[in-house]
C-alpha cells in the first residue's frame, strides 16, 4: 500500500489522480490533499478520501474551511509554511506534485530535501531551477517520476541507455487550437476559442500555453532539465493525433516511440505504479480504425514563443525563470482580458531582453529573476 499525497488535488491533474487512485483501493491511499483556495472541493474529496492531512495555500479559505471540518480525523495546515509542513510528514510515501506554476517550487525542494519519492506534473519548477532540482535529487538519491505525458515517453523510451547513445528526442506536440489558424485571425482570438484545447482538457493556465505553444517551450527546458540533454538535441514535432506522447531515436538509427491514447490517467497511473504495470479500463488505440499518423515540423514565426523558449535554452543562467515568470504574468493579464493574446509573445519578449542572465544561480538568485521579470512584465504590459 502506498501512501500518497497530492499537491494541487483540485486541479485537472490532482482530479485525475484521484480518479486514477480509486479504482486501486488495495494498492494507493490517499494520506494529504492540498488545494489553494478551492475548499469546495477539497471538501468533497475529504469526505471521499479521508485524508489524515490537508492544506489550504490561500489564508481565508483555510481559515473558511478550519471552522467546518472535523479535525479529529483531519489535520488541517494553513499557506505556504504549512504546506512545507504537510510535505514534510514522515508517512508520506509519494508526493504528486500537481500545483500550476511557479508555487510548485518550493514545495518541489522541500520534498526532495525529505527525500520523498516526486511524480511531477507540475514543469513550471523544472524550467525555473532545473540544475537545483536535479541536483538535490540526486544528492538524496530520490526518484524524480515524470508525469507530463512526453516526459513520460521520453522517460520510458530511454530507459537505462546512455546518453551518448541518443541522438535525437522528438517532443511530440499537438499543435493546439490554432495550428490551422491564419495568423491575421489570431489578432482577435477570444478566451473561450484558446481555452477549447482539441485533444486535452486541462487547466486553464497550460491551455493558454498549449495555444501559444509555450507549453512546448516549456517542456523543452523541462526534457533538457529532466534528462540532461541539450536542446540541439531536442527536435519539436508537430503531431496533431496527440497519440505519439514523443519518440527517442538512438546513433543507429532505431527510434522508439511511446503512444497510448490522449488521456493523462494513463501517464498518471504509471508515476503512480512504476516500476510496475498494472492492468486498468482505461481507452487503448484502436490501430484498424486509426490507419494513418500525421507529422509537420512547427510554425516558429507563427508561435514566436517556440523561438523564446530555445533563446532561453541556449543562455541558461536564470533566463528559464525569467522566460517562465514573465509567461505566467502574461497569461494571467490574457485570462482577465487586460492583454491580446498576440502580445503574449512580445511582452516576454521585452522582458528576456532587459535580463542579464546569471549563470550557476542559487536559489535566492532564482527567486529575485522570478520577482523582476514579474515587475518588468507588468511594466512591458503597460507600455504597450
Ligand atoms: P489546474 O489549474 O487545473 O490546477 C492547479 C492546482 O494547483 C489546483 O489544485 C490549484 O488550487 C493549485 N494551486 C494553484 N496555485 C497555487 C498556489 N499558489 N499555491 C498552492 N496551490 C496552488 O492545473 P493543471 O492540473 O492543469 O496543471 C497542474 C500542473 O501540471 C501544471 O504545472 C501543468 O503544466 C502540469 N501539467 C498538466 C497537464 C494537464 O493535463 N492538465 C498535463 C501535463 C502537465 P485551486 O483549485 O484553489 O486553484
Ligand atoms: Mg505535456
Amino acid at each position: 500500500m502506498k501512501r500518497i499525497a497530492i499537491l494541487g488535488s483540485t486541479g485537472s491533474i490532482g482530479v485525475n489522480t484521484l480518479k486514477v487512485i480509486s479504482h486501486f483501493p488495495d494498492r494507493f491511499r490517499v494520506i494529504g490533499l492540498t488545494t489553494n483556495s478551492n475548499i469546495e472541493l477539497l471538501s468533497k474529496q475529504i469526505k471521499e478520501f479521508k485524508p489524515r492531512f490537508v492544506c489550504v495555500s490561500d489564508n481565508k479559505a483555510g481559515f473558511a474551511l478550519r471552522k467546518k471540518l472535523n479535525t479529529a480525523n483531519t489535520k488541517l495546515f494553513i499557506g505556504a509554511q504549512g504546506l512545507e509542513a504537510l510535505v514534510s510528514i514522515k508517512d508520506i510515501d509519494k508526493i504528486v506534485l500537481a500545483i500550476s506554476g511557479a508555487a510548485a517550487l518550493l514545495p518541489l525542494l522541500k520534498a526532495l530535501e525529505r527525500g520523498k519519492e516526486v511524480a511531477l506534473a507540475n514543469k513550471e519548477a523544472l524550467v525555473m531551477a532545473g540544475p537545483l532540482i536535479m541536483d538535490l535529487a540526486r544528492k538524496k538519491k530520490t526518484k524524480i517520476i515524470p508525469v507530463d505525458s512526453e516526459q513520460s515517453a521520453i522517460w520510458q523510451c530511454l530507459g537505462e541507455e546512455p546518453r551518448s547513445r541518443l541522438k535525437h528526442i522528438y517532443l511530440t506536440a499537438s499543435g493546439g487550437p490554432f495550428r490551422t489558424v491564419s495568423p491575421a485571425a489570431l489578432k482577435s482570438i477570444s478566451i473561450s476559442t484558446v481555452l477549447r484545447h482539441p485533444k486535452w482538457k486541462m487547466g486553464k493556465k497550460i491551455s493558454v500555453d498549449s495555444a501559444t505553444l509555450m507549453n512546448k517551450g516549456l517542456e523543452l527546458l523541462e526534457t533538457m532539465f529532466l534528462f540532461g540533454i541539450p536542446s540541439e538535441k531536442i527536435k519539436i514535432l508537430i503531431h496533431p493525433q496527440a497519440l505519439i506522447h514523443s519518440m527517442v531515436e538512438f546513433i543507429d538509427g532505431i527510434v522508439l516511440a511511446q503512444l497510448s491514447s490522449t488521456d493523462m490517467r494513463i501517464p498518471i497511473q504509471y508515476a503512480l505504479s512504476y516500476p510496475q504495470r498494472i492492468s486498468n479500463s482505461l481507452p487503448v488505440i484502436d490501430f484498424y480504425k486509426l490507419q494513418e499518423l500525421h507529422f509537420a515540423k512547427p510554425d516558429f514565426k507563427r508561435f514566436p514563443c517556440l523561438n523564446l523558449a530555445y533563446r532561453a535554452a541556449r543562455e541558461l543562467g536564470t533566463m528559464p525563470c525569467v522566460l517562465n515568470a514573465a509567461n505566467e504574468v502574461v497569461v494571467s493579464e490574457f485570462l482577465g482580458k487586460r492583454l491580446g493574446f498576440i502580445s503574449i509573445p512580445k511582452v516576454i519578449e521585452r522582458v528576456m531582453d532587459r535580463h542579464r542572465s546569471k549563470l550557476s544561480p542559487h536559489l535566492s538568485d532564482i527567486l529575485a529573476a522570478d520577482k523582476w521579470a514579474r515587475e518588468e512584465a507588468y511594466k512591458a504590459i503597460r507600455a504597450i
